[in-house]
């Protein structure tokens, strides 16, 4: 239907001149076709992709390509993960940061959905089909008392709606959390076990659960929450995050 086509792009060119959106990264002008991410033409050339055919499949850290399975790296088999594979959109450096800040603290709420979609157009989601349920990472309630919504649901919903699966939050933070913000890896690392705890864990039996968050850092989070759902009886867990920091990055705002 040209004639409601062209209506289409009037009305979003209209809308681009009453509300123009700026890019979240570099803050330029976007143009009507720019699309969800909110990034201009030139930043989203320089988001960098974590091709997991050349990544740890625990920690995401660069391995030589082509092997089949995916490997773990050294420090991960020494470590095993309790999940199946971590998966990445992006590596959490800029224009990556950026989104991530604005998805967290901002409320550009339709990140989500873009996130999600930029996932599927990646190949990520497709390996996935036998995924039961997405689990969000959740956030400890004070945060989520300031914040208002937890950026890993915004994420997982539309994940789930694209496997076609329930999103359900089967996990629950225990006891008062520290921030994460400004520690070092290490105060990360042991400070995580045991976390979290279950919600409705006789759901999870036997089921391959679908772990998300939107970063992933020392891994400490994932493996704590993989191994929570685990020891519910949980088959696989398999994580998937937007943004993955390499190790020796400085501390970031996850
Ligand atoms: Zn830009
Ligand atoms: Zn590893």
């Amino acid at each position: 239907m040209p004639c409601a086509r062209g209506g289409a792009a009037l009305l979003a060119g209209l809308f681009e001149l009453i509300w123009p959106r700026f890019c979240l990264a570099c803050a330029e002008r976007l143009a009507a076709g720019d699309g969800p991410l909110g990034l201009c033409a030139r930043c989203r050339t320089r988001l960098a992709p974590v091709d997991p055919r050349r990544a740890c499949r625990g920690c995401l850290s660069p391995l030589p390509a082509g092997r089949d399975p995916l490997p773990l790296c050294l420090g991960c088999r020494r470590q095993k993960p309790p999940y199946e594979r971590a998966i990445a959109l992006w590596r959490y450096r800029p224009p990556a940061t950026e989104l991530v800040r604005a998805f967290k603290f901002h409320r550009v709420d339709h990140l989500g959905e873009a996130f999600a979609e930029a996932a599927e157009a990646a190949g990520l989601l497709a390996p996935l089909a036998d995924v039961d349920m997405v689990v969000p990472v959740p956030l400890a309630w004070p945060r989520l008392l300031g914040r208002g919504f937890n950026q890993a649901e915004r994420f997982g919903r539309p994940v789930a709606r694209r496997l076609g699966v329930p999103l359900v939050r089967a996990l629950a933070r225990r006891g008062l959390p520290g921030t994460q913000a400004g520690s070092t890896r290490r105060e990360r690392l042991a400070r995580a076990p045991g976390s979290f705890r279950t919600r409705s864990p006789e759901r999870l039996l036997d089921r391959h659960l679908l772990l998300v968050d939107d970063v992933l850092t020392t891994g400490a989070t994932a493996r704590s929450a993989a191994a929570a759902l685990r020891a519910a009886g949980a088959r696989a867990v398999t994580v998937l995050v937007v943004a993955w920091t390499p190790p020796g990055s400085p501390p970031g705002s996850p």
